[in-house]
């Protein structure tokens, strides 16, 4: 079995095919899926999702960086009435991304300083994600030196030497996705330079679609794509790699 560690299942992107997106990951032997949260607009569009399939579908709760604004205590409010419901398996999608906007760089701190701890508290893994704010990484990750931190950082976009300092704050997975199957992938090198047991395999689809469907909507069937480029990288069998990216992935979120 496979788990996609990263689905927006509930995006407008799969609302016509939805049955048939998963009829076809189940055939490729995807069996679970994880969805990240993202605000309050998209929890109740994820809730539905994941009732419609039962079992099959695991909800997190957060605030993701590019949803930042001017109202974010209100978000994380919200994020923490759903965590006091239990149910989620992460929190997060959390984190930093200087690359769409930079208005907001203060309130992301706070934001994703705040879920931090909200994963400590309620003793969650995270999902965090870093779109081109490495540095700033760091002065936050300061902050909270010491907590017991876990999670993934999902689509990790850093370098080998980045990694290792970020596990240094706590124990941390590296999501791989489709960008590992782009020319000239630094995440192919970081991949080289790892340890299977420090991977798990997500899509983020419906986008970074693995090659060959580079620029067209992604899904969790394509998994096996990015298990097989992970192998050739690895230089191990496809089915080693998916046999550990699964039970990273099982012990990370505790499904
Ligand atoms: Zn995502």
């Amino acid at each position: 079995m496979i788990i996609d560690s990263h689905v927006h299942l509930y995006m407008d992107d799969f609302a016509a095919d939805l049955d048939e997106v998963i009829a076809r990951a189940q055939a490729a032997n995807v069996h679970k899926f994880i969805i990240p949260g993202v605000d309050k607009a998209a929890f109740e569009p994820m809730m539905n999702v994941v009732r419609r399939y039962p079992g099959l579908c695991f909800p997190c709760v957060g605030l993701h960086p590019t949803d930042v604004r001017h109202d974010w205590q209100n978000e994380i409010e919200f994020v923490e009435s759903q965590l006091k419901k239990k149910g989620f398996v992460a929190v997060g999608e959390t984190g930093l991304d200087l690359h769409h906007s930079k208005d907001f760089i203060t309130e992301q701190c706070l934001a994703f300083e705040t879920q931090m701890h909200l994963s400590v508290q309620y003793d969650l893994p995270l999902i965090i994600h870093v779109r081109e704010a490495f540095d700033l990484l760091f002065d936050v990750l300061d902050k909270v030196k010491g907590l017991p931190l876990r999670g993934v950082f999902h689509a990790f976009s850093g370098t080998t030497e980045i990694f290792n300092c970020i596990r240094q704050y706590g124990h941390f997975k590296i999501g791989v996705g489709g960008v590992v199957t782009f020319k000239n992938a630094e995440l192919a090198n970081v991949v080289k330079n790892s340890e299977l047991s420090d991977i798990i395999l997500e899509t983020d689809a419906p986008w970074l679609a693995p090659v060959p469907f580079r620029g067209r909507r992604n899904e969790s069937s394509y998994l096996s794509h990015i298990a097989t480029k992970v192998a050739e990288l690895k230089g191990c069998t496809k089915e080693e790699v998916e046999e550990a990216a699964t039970y990273n992935t099982i012990r990370l979120f505790s499904i």
